[in-house]
């Protein structure tokens, strides 16, 4: 309605798609689990940010979403609290593999939304394990064989363990691809299609991006349908 396109205007977000819904502009407004509610509200956040505040009720419609908006406005929720609720709604049982899996470029960035997922996913009871280069593999395998609801990994350490036939992708039903552009400056590119041919099609895929050059775009055309695209701010 009206009050969601001065809302749109005020926070420079512009979307692309077919009849995207309005931003949900407070949290008593989003409809999410009370479980999850508490966490945000504990936090001390008083509003969602405008990424978030757009992209949560596109995500919560299950369609593919490309959201390019800088660093620190708080894409990481933006992505994990639909995903806690897809993972709500799936109940599938963690032992046959991740439903949610993120990848992230770098050690760094995978453990901080490991640390956000915990957070905000404490009172939910979801699993999370992540998965990063320049440690041992073996604990990332003793947790993998405990069962994870969540993995957030990247590309080159879960490709590898792809390869040792340590994990199965085959219960995937949310992907992210946080940070895309700064995955494919670092050459992961090979690596994520290859990871995103063990994912089933049927699937709902997320692509958060700082910047939206053309080698993002080209990977976003191959791996989202029909996608809403949210932008916040000034996007070349
Ligand atoms: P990005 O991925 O866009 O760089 P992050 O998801 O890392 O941003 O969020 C940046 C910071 O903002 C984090 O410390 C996060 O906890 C905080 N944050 C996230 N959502 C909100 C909110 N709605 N209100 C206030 N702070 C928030
Ligand atoms: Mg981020």
């Amino acid at each position: 309605g009206l009050f969601g396109e001065a809302y749109r205007r005020r926070h420079e977000i512009t979307v692309t798609g077919d009849e995207v819904p309005p931003p949900l502009t407070s949290f008593e407004t989003t409809g999410f689990p009370s479980e999850i509610l508490k966490e945000v509200l504990n936090a001390g956040f008083s509003a969602p940010t405008p990424i978030q505040a757009q992209s949560w009720p596109i995500a919560l419609q299950s369609r593919d979403i490309v959201a390019v908006a800088k660093t620190g406005s708080g894409k990481t929720l933006g992505y994990l609290i639909p995903g806690f609720i897809h993972l709500k709604r799936s109940c599938k049982d963690p032992r046959l593999g991740p439903t949610v899996l993120v990848l992230s470029p770098t050690r760094e960035l995978a453990t901080q939304i490991q640390v956000e997922a915990v957070k905000f996913g404490k009172s939910s009871r979801f699993s999370c394990t992540c998965l990063y280069g320049g440690a041992p593999k073996g604990p990332q395998l003793k947790e993998l064989e405990r069962g994870a609801d969540i993995v957030v990994a990247t590309p080159g350490r879960l490709n590898d363990i792809l390869e040792m036939r340590r994990v199965s992708l085959s219960q995937v039903s949310y992907l992210v691809l946080d940070e895309a552009d700064r995955m494919l400056d670092m050459g992961f590119e090979p690596q994520i299609r290859k990871i995103v041919k063990e994912v089933p099609a049927r699937r709902q895929t997320l692509m958060y991006t700082a910047t939206w050059p053309k080698e993002v775009r080209k990977i976003a055309a191959d791996l989202l349908v029909n996608p809403v695209q949210v932008n916040i701010g000034n996007v070349d």
